[in-house]
């Protein structure tokens, strides 16, 4: 895959403020937080969505996440916070090396640093649909 920004973060070449790093993993807060305390969590392995990424590095991924929310809300004191994590440029991924965004969410507040808007646009789930929608995702799992 090509090389992005956060390969060279990874090697030390590009600085950031980070918060944590171990064998597989590295997190780091984000350039252009959304609230205070928006942590961006990788894997040190370079694939570019979450679907092309190893189960080693997942597990470790998995492993430490809920340690470094525990740890954000912490030093934040926020309750609340959003982990987004974007697959593909139509789901507004921007960097293509996968990464968990860890995000505070704070009252409204005039600067607008509050977190994550969430436009969820819901619809219905028809359950003939649903039913061969499940048999198709079930069955395709490798
Ligand atoms: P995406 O839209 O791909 O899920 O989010 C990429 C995130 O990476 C953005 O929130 C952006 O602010 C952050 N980002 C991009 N370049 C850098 C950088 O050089 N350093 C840091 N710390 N964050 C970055």
């Amino acid at each position: 895959m090509p090389e992005t920004i956060f390969s060279k973060i990874i090697r030390g070449e590009i600085p950031c403020h980070k918060v944590y790093e171990d064998a597989h993993t590295l997190a780091f807060l984000d350039i252009g937080p959304l609230s205070a305390g928006h942590t961006l969590v990788i894997p040190k392995e370079p694939a570019p969505t979450l679907d092309a990424l190893s189960d080693e590095s997942a597990a470790a991924l998995g492993r430490v996440l809920p340690r470094l929310c525990r740890a954000v809300m912490k030093a934040t004191g926020t309750t609340a916070y959003n982990v987004l994590q974007n697959n593909g440029a139509d789901a507004h991924q921007a960097v293509f090396h996968v990464h968990f965004h860890i995000i505070p969410k704070f009252p409204a507040r005039p600067s607008g640093a509050s977190g994550l808007g969430i436009a969820w646009n819901s619809g219905k789930l028809e359950p003939e649909a649903a039913k061969s929608l499940a048999a198709s995702i079930s069955s395709s799992i490798q």
